[in-house]
């Protein structure tokens, strides 16, 4: 007869008025699965906070003036933000053609949204008489 009071009874534990496991069983079951439940969030490794270079930071600047390019190209948004992370990693050999590729890539974003005011202005010179 194995003791109360254990995780191992607490499965086949039915001393509870109700049909279930007892108390002392319940509880050891509840201290495994908490201690079990520390050890799964110790394990997940905390995500280092963001740290953002000033290239990224002047990438989200400009981004920050366009919101409209952004919201109709958020992938080269992302993926100029990448290409100044890359600039501002320590990993400095590859920066020459990360810097070249954001720039065209941010060329690019905003070229779309100089047409967009422009189609923009069109529209509104259009509808007045
Ligand atoms: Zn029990």
């Amino acid at each position: 007869m194995a003791q109360h009071g254990t995780r191992a009874q607490y499965k086949r534990c039915r001393d509870s008025p109700n049909g279930g496991p007892c108390g002392p069983c319940r509880s050891a079951n509840n201290a495994y699965e908490r201690e079990r439940k520390q050890k799964r969030l110790a394990s997940v490794p905390t995500p280092a906070a963001p740290t953002i270079g000033p290239v990224e930071q002047g990438v989200i600047d400009l981004l920050a003036r366009f919101p409209d390019a952004v919201d109709r190209r958020p992938d080269l948004a992302a993926s100029a933000r990448a290409m100044a992370r890359i600039q501002d990693s320590p990993a400095g050999a590859q920066a020459p053609n990360a810097a070249r590729q954001m720039h065209l890539t941010l060329a690019e974003l905003l070229k779309g949204t100089q047409r967009h005011h422009k189609l923009a202005s069109i529209r509104r010179m259009t509808r007045h008489p």
